[in-house]
């Protein structure tokens, strides 16, 4: 019998299992599917590897980077083109996004590059908060409600909200604020203004260098590298096996039981996946008047912004120079969406010429590509005797996801009669 069995195989799942094989453990990792890597998946669109998933990661505590390290792909670390995103408004207007703002809220309310988005006056009523009391809104239920309280309604819905929208797939109302700030309210506090948080955790994150960074050659060779750890350490791994239920002690693919303490690293199996879709658009063009990167890295998109159905689009040629020089002279375009019909090609065609401000035509398009993920809801309770990690523990991206089930290992290790 196994000491663990790990159900998924996702960054998740395989973070877990190489930790708890590196320290001698035996393992059993079971994945549903055919491939290991869930989310932080790959594809080749017009003759060009990408990633089909995840294709950056937070810098947030050095998580992802120490792990990629020790995989062995410290020096493969990249930092994206600084020129950063833009911002396509409800009024159909582009702009850079505000360069001092943290998911959107800004270090400075009056600045240029956010009145210029949210107008002066706008910006006057988020400038007073500094006069508010630090207590106001400190205890805020969301992130969305702690903006609106703190800084106004127009920082909300035309800064954060689309950029909550583009980043998270979901409304800021809805979003813990603790789980996607880390520090957000401690630094309100501390500081005595919204505003001046925002510029404490910035200072913090310039200090450290870009906040988000990718690997060259895609975040999907984590997967490569983590999977020939678990080879390396002797992990057994179960491929085309669903998992339909867990239970403190075993878990059951079918007939079949696997004993062994659980580490659920898989939505799904014991609430039902009720998460959100995310279609994602690849489109590789052949457009030389892209090379000047009109938009920096891309775009996200307000929620009603005048005839685009796409939430976010990523300039990818533009954002990573290693992906520029695959791609020579090409460029690829990712663009979100929560829904799509069968037309996507040409919807995300149409989109991509809006938002860049270039008019793509159809043959310049040289191959699209067509991915759907459904992201999972946190779950509601903590199993008995069942340690869960991944997605539905830790909150959706990498560096949290990495963070928990390494805090999670380490606590599984140190048990007693461990
Ligand atoms: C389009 C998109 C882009 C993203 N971009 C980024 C980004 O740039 N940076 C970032 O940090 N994050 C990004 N994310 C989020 C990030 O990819 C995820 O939060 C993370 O990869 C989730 O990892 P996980 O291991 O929790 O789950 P998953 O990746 O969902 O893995 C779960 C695994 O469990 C398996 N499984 C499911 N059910 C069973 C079962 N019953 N039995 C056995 N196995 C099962 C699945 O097949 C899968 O392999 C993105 C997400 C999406 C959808």
């Amino acid at each position: 019998m196994p000491d663990f069995v790990v159900v998924g195989g996702g960054i998740g799942g395989l973070v877990a299992a190489r930790a708890l094989a590196e320290s001698g453990r035996s393992v059993v990792l079971v994945e549903a599917t055919d491939h290991l890597g869930g989310t932080v998946a790959r594809h080749t669109v017009g003759g060009i590897d990408l990633d089909a998933g995840a294709e950056s990661f937070s810098t947030r505590g050095g998580i992802v980077a120490g792990l990629a390290t020790a995989l062995g792909l410290g020096a493969e670390i990249v930092e994206p083109n600084p020129a950063g995103a833009w911002l396509q408004s409800a009024n159909g207007k582009a702009n850079p996004l505000p360069e001092l703002s943290l998911l959107g809220i800004p270090g400075s309310p009056l600045a240029r590059d956010v009145t210029a988005i949210i107008g002066l006056r706008a910006g006057l009523r988020a400038q007073l908060e500094a006069l508010v009391p630090s207590f106001y809104g400190e205890k805020a239920d969301s992130l969305g409600e702690l903006v609106r309280k703190r800084m106004g309604s127009a920082v909300l819905e035309q800064l954060v909200a689309p950029i909550v929208r583009g980043v998270h797939s979901a409304d800021p109302m809805h979003l813990d604020i603790d789980r996607v700030a880390p520090g957000l309210r401690t630094a309100l506090v501390r500081t005595g203004s919204l505003a001046h948080a925002v510029m404490d955790l910035r200072s913090d994150s310039a200090r450290a260098g870009s906040a988000v960074a990718g690997i060259r050659g895609g975040i999907n060779r984590l997967v490569v590298e983590l999977e020939a750890d678990l080879e390396r350490f002797g992990v057994d791994v179960r491929l085309n096996q669903r998992v339909t239920s867990v239970e403190k002690g075993h878990v059951n693919v079918g007939r079949a039981r696997i004993d062994g303490q659980v580490v659920l690293a898989a939505p799904g199996v014991l609430e039902p996946v009720e998460g959100r879709r995310v279609v994602l658009a690849t489109l590789v063009v052949d457009e030389p008047r892209l090379d000047a990167a009109p938009r920096g890295t891309g775009m996200l998109v307000a929620a009603g912004a005048p005839g685009i159905r796409a939430k976010a689009l990523t300039h990818s040629t533009a954002k990573w120079a290693w992906l520029a020089e695959r791609a020579g002279g090409k460029h690829v375009l990712r663009l979100s969406y929560d829904d799509a019909g069968p037309e996507l090609a040409e919807t995300a065609r149409q989109d991509a010429s809006t938002l860049l401000g270039v008019d793509l035509r159809p043959e310049q398009v040289v191959d699209f590509a067509r991915v759907e993920w459904t992201r999972p809801t946190p779950l509601t309770y903590s199993p008995d005797g069942i340690s869960v990690v991944g997605e539905t523990a830790a909150g959706t991206g990498l560096a949290a996801i990495v963070a928990q089930s390494t805090a999670t290992t380490v606590r599984l290790l140190q048990q007693p009669g461990e």
